[in-house]
């Protein structure tokens, strides 16, 4: 069996150029994406500008396309999907219609491609193996074809939406950085989205520990630690020691991500390729996100219980 994977993540949440791999291992006998047709119908959420809510879109290829696609035969891959040497390779324009209102509308030009050739005939064949049994000749075949797929444009843009608490919580200045790191990894730019995030880490790493410092749930040692370290240029010392004094939320991630998000601002730049930068930013930003949410969950459920004690006084 070859795995393909449904497309619903990657239409909803992939940024442009940001290559999905939709079938493993491809064998011939089983449905996948060789050809415009099999794409029509895959359904995704996306937001819909009419209705501005999220809802369940459907990817349809235009009418000119399922008509000249539709005339094929069946049994085979076409030639018009494949380059010269049998690599799956084409670009095609699809449109993702709001199943809910069935007006509003989103356009992709999508680019498929495999990274070994595909064979043209659909049908399966048997080979007799080493030794003398018959088996699918894919299966013999060692370098089965993934396929992959790659959103090379959208319309309209999709809207950068930042994280409720986040906007909350940082300042102008660094609420600049952070829209402007998202944006860049809407857009698949690694090193310029990683350069955005690691200064928002220079600058409210320690802002956002001494907050944490004044929760009910923290160590009263955190304090200490940050008055005893932030006079001296080991500040570093703060976040390699901090773990055991975290309230218990975000312990439980089992790694101290203080640490981690303070290292991302130690390793230079100009050693990390493109993709490590991406794959770095878009890490950061879970772990940014899950800190400050926490902060905020712990900051209301004080809050709660405050207001409950009050209450039975
Ligand atoms: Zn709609």
């Amino acid at each position: 069996m070859h795995k393909k994977h449904r497309l619903n993540t990657f239409l909803s949440e992939f940024p442009l150029y940001k290559k999905f791999c939709a079938v493993e291992k491809f064998l011939r006998t089983e449905e996948c994406y060789t050809n415009p047709l099999y794409l029509h119908g895959e359904t995704f959420s996306y937001f819909c500008e009419n209705e501005k809510e999220i809802k369940t879109f459907e990817l349809e290829a235009p009418d000119y396309s399922l008509d000249f696609w539709g005339n094929m035969r069946g049994d085979t891959v076409p030639e018009e999907v494949l380059k010269e040497n049998d690599v799956l390779d084409f670009t095609h324009h699809f449109v993702g219609k709001c199943k809910s209102c069935k007006n509003y509308h989103v356009d992709f030009l999508l680019h498929i491609w495999s990274d070994n050739p595909i064979p043209k005939d659909e049908l399966n064949t048997f080979r007799q193996d080493d030794k003398g049994e018959y088996k699918p000749v894919d299966e013999l075949n060692l370098n089965r074809a993934n396929i992959y797929i790659e959103k090379v444009g959208v319309k309209p843009e999709p809207q950068i939406t930042i994280d409720k608490n986040i906007q909350k919580y940082f300042d102008r200045e660094t609420g600049n950085w952070y829209y402007k790191g998202i944006r860049c990894l809407s857009e698949n730019f690694g090193i310029g989205s990683f350069a955005y995030f690691r200064r928002i880490i220079e600058k409210e790493l320690i802002e956002i520990l001494k907050e944490i410092s004044e929760l009910n749930s923290s160590d009263d040692k955190i304090k200490k630690l940050i008055s005893e370290y932030s006079a001296t240029t080991q500040i570093y010392s703060i976040y390699e020691n901090i773990f055991p004094l975290l309230p218990k939320s975000l312990q439980a991630l089992g790694d101290n991500p203080f640490k981690i998000l303070y290292k991302q601002t130690s390793e230079g730049l100009h050693s990390l390729s493109e993709k490590e930068c991406l794959e770095r930013a878009e890490n950061i930003n879970l772990i940014l996100k899950f800190v400050v949410k926490t902060l905020y969950e712990e900051k209301s459920e004080i809050q709660k219980i405050r207001k409950a004690i009050k209450k039975l006084k």
